[in-house]
C-alpha cells in the first residue's frame, strides 16, 4: 500500500492522507480551526482597515476620489 503525503496548509507539516475521502487541507482539526480563525481575524482586519480609511477620507473631504484602486 502506497502512503500519500501532503503539506499542511497551516503549519507546513507532512501528513499521510487516507487513500478514501476528499484530501484534507490540514493535518489536524487544529489547523484547520487555527486556519479558520486567522482568515476570519484577517478579514475583520482587512473590513476595519478599510473602514477606518474611509472614515478619514469622509473627514477630509476625500471621499470622490476614494483610495487606491482595488
Ligand atoms: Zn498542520
Amino acid at each position: 500500500m502506497t502512503m500519500r503525503m501532503r503539506a499542511c496548509q497551516h503549519c507546513q507539516e507532512s501528513f499521510e492522507l487516507a487513500s478514501t475521502g476528499r484530501p484534507p487541507k490540514y493535518c489536524s482539526s487544529t489547523c484547520r480551526k487555527n486556519a479558520w480563525h486567522e482568515e476570519k481575524t484577517r478579514q475583520q482586519v482587512a473590513a476595519a482597515v478599510a473602514a477606518e480609511r474611509r472614515r478619514i477620507a469622509d473627514a477630509l473631504g476625500l471621499t470622490a476620489e476614494a483610495g487606491d484602486p482595488a
